[in-house]
């Protein structure tokens, strides 16, 4: 019954916040280490297709082996996952992030890419990040983050599912389960000019603003408790595609033969008529 837990994160192999949640996983189980080399923070999913992947053996702070890789965090969670570690994974967790990872935030993190890739791969996943950057704060994270997992771990998630949760700074005043936010977006470019006149551009400069909605990530985290969001990797709009069966008859009233070619045979309609 011992578990194989996988840490990973999109900070690093040598963030303190690894280095929490590890601490605390090994309460849990068994705790193989594998993460990106270096900071891939904003690397969103990614699959290293075009180069061999590296993987290197880390001390950590605490004296415990760890092994990083130059390929991005979700690549870390594929080699792991398939093959570099001989005994299979029981649960993968992500983190513990240096900063939040709210909204639509989901879709550029690698600290969430780690989790949606082991949930791929058929095992339950969790992405931990902490709201603020004082690192003394992960002990506290990692307690909460050890208490999710053991919870995982026992009760298991649906096929597809990952959870992704927040923990505020300074002490949590509780557990809140809610669904992602939504950003204002204030974002900007930014032009600047370089010593040698040429130009350059920084995006995503604009200040993080949100709209407070009750049962939000970012209300649950600005409120000071811990936030607990399921994700789903079946991305399909489902209300849209119910839609979409009247868009069969306008396309294929506006789609005229070319000349000189084999008119298109219409695709098979679905729904009853
Ligand atoms: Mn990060």
């Amino acid at each position: 019954m011992n578990k194989h837990i996988l840490v990973t994160n999109d900070d690093g192999v040598l963030s303190p916040g690894l280095l929490a949640l590890a601490h605390e996983m090994r309460i849990l189980g068994r705790v193989s280490v594998l993460a990106p080399d270096r900071n891939w923070s904003g690397g969103g999913h990614v699959k290293t297709l075009d180069r061999a992947l590296r993987v290197r053996e880390f001390l950590l702070a605490d004296g415990t082996t760890a092994f990083g890789s130059d390929g991005a965090p979700s690549d870390c969670v594929a080699l792991a996952m398939l093959g570099y570690f001989k005994e299979p994974i029981d649960l993968v967790v992500s983190g513990i992030n240096v900063g939040a990872n709210l909204g639509h935030d989901v879709t550029y993190s690698g600290t969430v890419a780690a989790a949606m890739e082991g949930t791929l791969l058929g095992v339950p996943s969790i992405a931990f990040s902490l709201a603020g950057a004082d690192h003394r704060m992960f002990t506290e994270a990692g307690r909460v983050a050890r208490m999710l997992a053991e919870l995982v771990l026992r009760e298991g998630l649906p096929r597809k599912t990952l959870l992704n949760v927040n923990i505020p700074a300074g002490l949590p005043k509780g557990i809140r389960f809610t669904r992602l936010g939504h950003r204002v977006y204030s974002e900007t470019v930014r032009k600047e000019v370089d010593p040698r006149g040429k130009a350059h551009y920084w995006v995503g400069a604009g200040p993080p603003l949100w709209e407070r909605e009750e049962d939000s990530d970012m209300t649950a985290v600005h409120d000071g408790y811990v936030s607990v969001t399921p994700l789903h990797m079946d991305l399909t709009d489902h209300q849209m595609l119910q839609k979409m069966a009247g868009w069969q008859d306008a396309l294929a009233t506006k789609r005229s033969p070319r000349p000189g070619k084999r008119r298109l045979t219409p695709a098979k309609r679905t729904g009853s008529r």
